[in-house]
């Protein structure tokens, strides 16, 4: 089938996210690239949006993948039978977990791991509001689209959303809006869909100490800061904040379906009790996900990780402020933590045609859902200079080109 039929039947018959899909035909990843059918490479920065943190198709996953799925792929729904790659899974999460997050409930995806943990914090408090924030993206399913902090996406469901107050992110002073009715606060340490917006310094903890005040559950969707995105494990650890819970998917399967709650586990058992299965799932922690999630966290620490994390992002970081102060009408922010970069340009149309050209180019970059002015960077985690030297000349080359 020649490529154009592809994409054809690619609008036909497969359902569509919105009318511009970029049709990339993808046949194969390796790293930070990726290879079209017709045989173009592309250097891949945005990792599928946080998800390939190992890059793609890295040995050891591949292996630990398929030495898996030759032993066996689904035996029973969740938490039923011992699986053993979940286990060991669970426990390698546990011991790089801020203290006090000790035992892991799986899942599948990030949405879902949002919906879980908005549950639980209103079944132990029997409260039934909740605080979320402007700009703040937590997934698409009924639950965390409740807290989806876009009045153009949230409209249209209204009467089917819980009660979810929104708070200005950032803002000291909105805090004290959360008081004693409310179950949780749900909050991306790091806001990714918003357009990459780094936490003022103290605001992280400034809404610890209200929930500890309040009885406010404190809830951090990690979904997509998580897995070494900001240069540790957790962006908890980034900012040195503990909160009660923690959403986590996306990086966690390195490209394979998983998600995960992490919390005290006693807290976690109240899915188990009263009523017993009050949360269940089939696919959750799929074994050969969690096989491919183990791998990954091994690859990331013994291949120092979290180091080139932060090493590259800094550089990047700089790089991208060196080319943003050519083309001050064009760049107007450049902002971001470990490989969590975003490059704000001054209108959605200058950001949309840079990444069509950069793609043209052979560089994937992608805009934000809410902040479609602000170019992401995500690259995977074992990006290497050579490779973010090359991305900055073709981005240039495109800002060039404008
Ligand atoms: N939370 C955050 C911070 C995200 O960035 C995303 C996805 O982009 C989600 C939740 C939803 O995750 P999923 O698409 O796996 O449901």
């Amino acid at each position: 089938m020649n490529p154009s039929q592809l994409s054809e039947k690619f609008i036909n018959f497969v359902g569509q996210t919105s009318p511009y899909p970029p049709t990339l035909e993808v046949s194969r990843g390796e790293g930070s690239w990726l290879v079209s059918v017709d045989g173009n490479r592309y250097l891949d920065f945005i990792s599928g949006i946080a998800v390939t943190n190992v890059g793609h198709c890295h040995p050891h996953v591949v292996t630990a993948v398929q030495a898996q799925a030759a032993q066996y792929a689904h035996t029973m729904v969740y938490g039923e039978h011992v699986q053993t790659p979940q286990v060991h899974l669970a426990e390698k999460i546990v011991s790089v977990a801020p203290a006090g997050l000790d035992c892991v409930y799986f899942l599948t995806t990030g949405a879902e791991a949002n919906d879980a943990a908005l549950k639980l914090a209103a079944k132990r408090l029997t409260r039934r509001r909740f605080i979320a924030f402007t700009g703040a993206y937590h997934g698409d399913t009924v639950g965390a689209m409740s807290c989806f902090g876009s009045d153009h996406f949230r409209n249209q469901f209204s009467g089917l959303l819980a009660d979810v107050t929104f708070l200005p992110f950032g803002d000291t002073s909105a805090v004290k809006q959360i008081n004693d009715t409310i179950a949780a606060v749900l909050v991306e340490p790091v806001q990714g869909e918003g357009g990459i917006i780094l936490p003022p310094p103290g605001y992280l903890q400034l809404l610890r100490d209200r929930c500890t005040e309040t009885g406010a559950m404190l809830i951090f969707d990690e979904v997509q800061t998580g897995f070494g995105r900001t240069g540790n494990w957790f962006a908890s650890q980034t900012y040195d904040v503990i909160p009660d819970i923690i959403t986590m998917a996306k990086g966690m399967g390195a490209g394979y379906p998983l998600a995960g709650v992490l919390a005290p586990r006693q807290l976690l058992y109240d899915f188990a009790a009263v009523p017993a299965f009050s949360h269940i799932t089939t696919f959750g922690g799929h074994p050969v996900s969690c096989a491919a999630g183990l791998a990954a966290m091994k690859i990331i620490k013994d291949e120092g990780l979290l180091e080139n994390c932060r090493n590259q992002g800094e550089w990047l970081i700089k790089a991208l402020m060196e080319v943003a102060v050519q083309v001050p009408q064009v760049i107007r922010n450049v902002r971001g933590v470990g490989l969590m970069i975003g490059v704000e340009t001054a209108s959605e149309q200058i950001a949309r045609s840079l990444v069509d050209d950069c793609r043209a180019r052979g560089l994937i970059l992608e805009t934000n859902l809410l902040q479609e002015s602000v170019i992401r960077f995500s690259p995977a985690l074992n990006v290497n200079r050579v490779e973010c030297e090359t991305a900055i000349r073709l981005f240039a080359d495109a800002l060039k080109a404008l």
